[in-house]
């Protein structure tokens, strides 16, 4: 459990059994139940159902929503605080049917809302939330079409808030209010100018792209009192950027964004409602805010300073206390989904340690690594300086090795020979690098360079969009065979034909490393190695993309119910035929296409016809598969 950290970044919902086997706590009956990842695996395939799989727990996205709201009601219960909570889900951090259903069902006795960022996002939002006491939050830029949608929503008995995002809103949502004759619900989107830490830190401050300034704050405001309508502005909101590791950003910008409410009340504007956007930071790698992957502070902490630092200015300025909005997305979701992956094949590194034989007329060079590799008989006896010189030595030679070889004057048995005692030599240096320090130069590199290839069943474009774009750590462990010590070092990589298709950062044994410590995955015995990478159910599923047509993984959802594991809305993978037929292939046409390849090569004799039956249904049944490997 240290090795890989899952009590940091698990939080109570996942551990390892006795059976060394990643568990996910599961609600049964009024219990929890663990319930091993690898025996949901089973079942799912004794159902038919291949990895890669996605598996999803509405019991996590539950307990997250219980997590957000009670934590805000007890801080408002023990700050004696005036407003309500009444939180809105950010649709984009995962638009999935079954997240909207689950949210706007189990959040209704917290009269939990959802904020749209979009005309989509909005549509989806407007059937399902039919709560006349929770809000839809409309962010984003708006058309004619949005803004009509929201207010004919108001009309229903909605509460539909519309934010400015631009000055140039104002007008068209004012034209169209009047000519609908419903009076908005606005609300208003700040630029802080407090500036905090994190990788989004660029969607706060003053040079976020988002939001209105303090002086077009005041000329909407101005707009609003000539029309008579400050009676219209509702809510003042801000979005400080997601994944805010420091709690003390959090304060400061909710200090900052109170005083603005409370100068909008002085001003006479109706206001009642101040929304904090997302941020709610959540661990991937447990470094508690030291990076820009964790967080310092929990739900808890987090929603006692809020109120706390809302209480303290509002008193100051003698205002009543707003109703808070918070659109924490990441942190209600990142749990839900688990994507289990497995191991296909390894390349493995494996130098010859020392059992190169070198033939009287070997070339110089190669001998020369010979001698240098001899030495390591002297092992403990070597100074630090040594080892470096050794180090260059044999980078020398092995670079010189190469352009001998390829002016020809080394053959090619002679320069594998070279790279093997040159990689043996490797080897041996990484393991005196903290014995012996070493130069800051490339030498530190060797243990990145020294470790096994891992080849997984999945596409890091596809499920894990956020690692190869913005570099995001996902906690990655094995989810099995955990009571034996894992004895190789190990990169992923994915079965893109791209550079970029790997796993190469992992938070583990406490630091950010280069590789993972994994089993030996026994490739050919018949038992799958998998690996499960974890807290994937915020912004991965709709950003992954087609790279290589590697489609959407397999899918489901698994929850106890009578005692016995229940699997739900199975969904399988995208096909073959799905994918090309997103990129504008007809599966049909192309079947009809191969087939009169097919049926020359009967003509030209080069198949039987029997042949071209079976080649046929190959191309066929390669149509209706799935786009992963399949076993
Ligand atoms: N609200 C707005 C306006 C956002 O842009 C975002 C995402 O960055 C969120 C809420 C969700 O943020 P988080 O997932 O950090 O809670």
């Amino acid at each position: 459990a240290e090795l890989y950290g899952i009590r940091e970044w698990g939080h109570t919902y996942f551990d390892i059994s006795a059976k060394g086997e990643v568990v996910v706590n599961l609600k049964d009956g009024k219990k929890t139940k663990p319930v091993s990842l690898a025996q949901i695996v089973k079942g799912a395939r004794d159902r038919g159902t291949q990895l890669p799989l996605l598996i999803r727990f509405g019991d996590l996205l539950r307990w997250r929503i219980d997590e957000l709201n009670e934590g805000f009601h007890n801080a408002i219960r023990e700050g004696k605080y005036q407003g309500a909570y009444r939180g809105v889900y950010p649709i984009k951090v995962n638009q999935q049917q079954e997240v909207i259903d689950e949210i706007t069902r189990y959040g209704r006795k917290y009269h939990y809302g959802l904020e749209a960022g979009s005309k989509p996002e909005l549509i989806a939002a407007l059937a399902y939330m039919h709560d006349p006491e929770a809000y839809i939050v409309c962010n984003g830029y708006k058309d004619e079409e949005f803004i009509d949608l929201a207010l004919n929503a108001q009309k229903m008995g909605i509460q539909v808030i519309l934010v400015l995002e631009m000055p140039s809103e104002l007008e068209l949502i004012l034209d169209r209010s009047k000519k609908m004759g419903v009076r908005p619900t606005l609300g208003v989107r700040f630029r802080l100018s407090t500036e905090s830490a994190g990788y989004w830190s660029g969607s706060g401050g003053d040079a976020s792209v988002f939001g209105l300034n303090i002086s077009q704050l005041m000329r909407v405001v101005d707009h609003l009192r000539d029309q008579g309508m400050l009676d219209c502005l509702r809510m003042l909101h801000y979005h400080q950027g997601s994944q805010i590791p420091n709690i003390r950003a959090i304060r400061q910008a909710v200090t900052e964004a109170t005083r603005v409410y409370c100068g909008l009340v002085q001003e006479g504007a109706r206001m009642g409602i101040l929304d904090l956007g997302g941020g709610l930071a959540i661990s991937y790698d447990g470094f508690k805010g030291a990076t820009s992957a964790s967080s310092n502070y929990g739900t808890k902490e987090y929603c006692a300073d809020v109120i706390e630092a809302i209480s303290e200015v509002t008193a100051e300025a003698g205002v009543p206390h707003p109703d808070i909005i918070t659109e924490s997305g990441r942190a209600v979701v990142a749990y839900y989904s688990v994507l289990v992956i497995n191991i296909l094949d390894v390349n493995r590194f494996e130098p010859a340690q020392g059992k190169v034989e070198l033939g009287k007329d070997a070339p110089p060079l190669l001998l020369n690594l010979a001698e240098l590799q001899e030495e390591r008989r002297k092992d403990g006896k070597l100074s630090r300086e040594r080892v470096q010189e050794i180090y260059n030595d044999a980078v020398y030679y092995r670079d010189k090795l190469r352009t001998e070889f390829n002016y020809g004057k080394v053959c090619l048995r002679d320069r594998s020979k070279g790279e093997e005692v040159y990689w043996d030599i490797m080897n041996w240096i990484s393991t005196k690098l903290e014995s012996v320090g070493h130069d800051g130069s490339q030498m530190e590199r060797l243990s990145s360079v020294l470790t096994d290839y891992y080849y997984g069943n999945f596409s890091v474009f596809q499920s894990l969009p956020d690692l190869w774009a913005i570099d995001q750590i996902f906690p990655v462990m094995p989810i099995h065979r955990l009571k034996e010590k894992p004895t190789r070092n190990a990169v992923l990589s994915d079965i893109t034909c791209d550079s970029d298709g790997k796993i190469a950062r992992f938070a583990h044994s406490n630091a950010i490393c280069d590789s993972l410590p994994l089993h030996d995955p026994e490739i050919g015995s018949g038992e799958d190695y998998m690996l499960g990478i974890f807290l994937v159910g915020a912004y991965q599923e709709t950003l992954g993309d087609l790279h290589n047509l590697l489609g959407d993984t397999n899918v489901v959802s698994v929850s106890i119910e009578n005692g016995k594991l229940k699997y739900r809305r199975e969904q399988e993978g995208d096909s073959v035929a799905e994918v090309l037929s997103y990129c504008e292939y007809n599966p049909k046409e192309l079947a009809d296409r191969f087939r009169v390849l097919a049926e020359s090569a009967v003509v030209s004799k080069r198949i039987t016809p029997s042949e071209r039956k079976e080649i046929m249904g190959a191309y066929e049944a390669g149509l209706r598969g799935y786009t992963y490997f399949e076993t």
